[in-house]
């Protein structure tokens, strides 16, 4: 089952509501966040959107009705102000730390049951101006965070083998979400662009102009785009990998979807433990003891 959220809080983006919101189901009306189970089975927990780890707990162990009731958990401080919570996290697993800045999509921990918890599950809250609100809005982009990311309707994303990072593409009346260092003002760019990070976050782009990094334009729809001149080829090589092999990362490289990935991805070895879908070839799954970290481009890994 899918959801149509545009911002996550697992790595393999299949929530699956298993609580909802107290303003939602009167069977939960003192339940101030959303659970959710994984329906990939993957359970890795991530960052729904870019902030600041406020605080985080890692040493609870076991199921606590009354005292610990959060169990291991990871709060965010996002730049509006806005809090997120993970709570219920696997005794262990939490893999951030206080004071330490986390970009969407970054790994917090696995899923558990530690704390008030009857089963394992995911409990997320979203927290402003000290009331707990209802997280929706804040799943489906309807509701923004003080990130770059904020959009309230991405249109279907382009092929994210079209769109690599260098590539210059024409923009005709691109709306523009957010405009960051430019000193532009207008909310549609027109004219000629370079795209400024691999891939589609969400729908959307990363644009700059020819000058690069220093005079970032903003972000604008993938679909708005037409590639002008590709400025290195589509990863269209068919694998040369087997389940079993071991690679590494691509420096800057993002996941298949375009997620970002934590900074200890790019230093470590990963097994791969997919090779392929019946859609695309070069569609490799990758990951750790077992579990799975990411999937990925074949272009972007390297066998050691
Ligand atoms: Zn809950």
């Amino acid at each position: 089952m899918s959801n149509n959220y545009t911002r996550h809080v697992l790595a393999s983006k299949k929530e699956q509501l298993t609580a909802d919101y107290k303003t939602r189901n009167p069977n939960y009306k003192t339940h101030k966040g959303m659970d959710f189970i994984d329906d990939a089975g993957k359970c890795i927990i991530v960052a729904v959107a870019d902030g600041t780890v406020e605080s985080c707990r890692n040493d609870v162990i076991g199921v606590d009705h009354t005292y610990n009731t959060a169990g291991n958990y990871v709060r965010i401080k996002h730049p509006n102000g806005t809090y997120t919570r993970y709570l219920h996290l696997k005794t262990g697993s939490v893999c951030v730390k206080a004071g330490q800045t986390v970009k969407a999509g970054d790994k917090l921990g696995i899923m558990g049951e530690t704390g008030d918890s009857y089963g394992v599950h995911l409990h997320f809250d979203v927290c402003v101006n000290g009331e707990y609100v209802d997280p929706l809005p804040y799943l489906t982009g309807a509701k923004g965070f003080g990130t770059s990311d904020h959009a309230p309707t991405p249109s279907a994303p382009a092929d994210p083998a079209d769109l690599r990072k260098g590539d210059k593409v024409a923009l005709s009346k691109a709306p523009l979400y957010a405009a960051s260092t430019s000193s532009k003002k207008a909310n549609t760019v027109t004219g000629t662009y370079y795209i400024h990070s691999d891939g589609i976050i969400n729908g959307r782009i990363r644009i700059t102009t020819p000058k690069g990094c220093a005079d970032c334009t903003g972000w604008v729809n993938a679909a708005d785009c037409k590639v002008d001149k590709p400025s290195n080829p589509a990863p269209t090589q068919t694998a040369a990998l087997k389940v079993g092999d071991k690679v590494r990362v691509r420096n800057g490289a993002l996941t298949y979807s375009g997620t970002r990935l934590a900074s200890w991805v790019y230093d470590a070895v990963f097994d791969v433990q997919q090779v392929g879908t019946s859609a695309d070839k070069d569609y490799i799954v990758i990951g750790l003891n077992g579990q799975v970290t990411a999937g990925m481009r074949a272009a972007d890994l390297s066998k050691v």
